[in-house]
């Protein structure tokens, strides 16, 4: 870190702050210019792990210079991740596509639906059973009922499944049925959740808040991180912005940007990102474009009379369209879709 000493600063009280920060064991690099001083911190806090430097007398300002995260980063850890669902690599040059409702409504649905992604060649099968809905009059989904439909869909198809868990005390339950866990967008800064799914160390579906930072976003995946559990995917489903013509604003500069500062798989959502379904499969060709490791789709066999989210889900016939026009873009980015 950089301190800047505000131009009053006395004598003692730079002798202060680079003592103090010479105990947490920075290496100290001094600049007294004519109007102030800086003082250079350079390493890692190998003290108490927490000093406020702003909270010292004479300090004006503290400039980090190293990022505010580690396990994510990728001055940590420079190679790919590349996380393994059965027999499916997320963060390969294979391009996974997920694909399913918004929500598990009943067996028929679901096995109906579960049956064509795969036909179109999605490798993993997406549905909630536990809903958050912005209304509570609005159909909140099947819970347990909902993941043992999606376990036979499982069985059926043979594709692994990601679902939500919207709470800590439905952790447990919802890690008994499903191969990769999903951490809804409203509860991307849910710290107590992030500790809970940590735990499972099952792969953690994390969805970008919608008016969270980037930099907020890989803090929340340091959490999981840092319980323990390395198998973060990162998923843009869109942000919230000025714009109403489309649901959410999807920021498609965070995959590369993402690219740049993790190791971690990055997937987009382009179903929430926009809200609408003509929208979704130009949106999933720029992000296999601009280097999403993978998709996640909500598909229905009858969108007008989906339970949640029809008017952004695809029919199947959509659906087998988009796997086809989104083929040929990974092709031409030198990756392939699927297993
Ligand atoms: C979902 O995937 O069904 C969902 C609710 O997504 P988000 O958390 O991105 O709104
Ligand atoms: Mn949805």
């Amino acid at each position: 870190m950089i301190v800047v000493m505000n131009h009053a600063a006395n004598d003692e009280q730079i002798y202060k702050v680079v003592e103090r920060l010479k105990r947490e064991g920075y290496n100290i690099h001094l600049s007294q210019g004519v109007e102030r001083t800086i003082i250079g911190a350079v390493g890692e806090n190998k003290g108490s792990g927490c000093i406020a430097v702003e909270a010292m007398e004479g300090v004006e300002r503290v400039i980090p210079i190293l990022r505010p995260y580690k396990l994510a980063g990728k001055d940590y850890k420079p190679e790919k991740t590349i996380i393994r669902v059965n027999n499916l690599e997320i963060g390969s040059e294979k391009i996974q596509v997920m694909a399913g409702p918004c929500a598990v409504e009943n067996r028929d649905q679901l096995i109906e639906t579960a049956k064509i992604v795969k036909k179109a060649g999605a490798t993993i099968l997406r549905g909630g059973a536990f809903k958050p809905r912005t209304s509570p009059y609005s159909f909140q989904g099947l819970e347990e009922e909902g993941l043992k439909i999606l376990a036979e869909a499982r069985e059926i198809t043979g594709m692994p499944i990601v679902t939500e868990v919207m709470d800590t005390k439905s952790v447990e339950l919802v890690a008994e049925y499903a191969d990769i866990l999903q951490i809804g967008a409203r509860n991307m800064q849910n710290f107590i959740l992030l500790k809970e799914v940590a735990n499972t160390c099952k792969p953690i579906l994390l969805k970008r808040g919608p008016s969270s930072t980037v930099e907020e976003w890989i803090l929340a995946a340091e959490y999981i991180m840092a319980g323990g559990n390395d198998k973060v995917i990162l998923c843009e489903r869109g942000i919230r912005t000025f714009e109403t013509a489309t649901r959410n604003t999807l920021d498609l500069s965070s995959v590369p940007l993402l690219k740049s500062l993790t190791h971690l798989p990055v997937i987009v959502d382009p179903s929430h990102g926009t809200g609408k379904w003509s929208l979704v499969t130009p949106m999933s060709k720029a992000a296999v474009a601009c280097g999403a490791d993978g998709l996640i789709i909500e598909v229905h066999p009858y969108p007008d009379e989906a339970l949640s989210d029809g008017p952004q889900s695809l029919t199947g016939d959509n659906f087998q369209k988009l796997m086809v026009e989104t083929f040929a873009v990974a092709k031409a980015v030198g990756r392939t879709l699927g297993a």
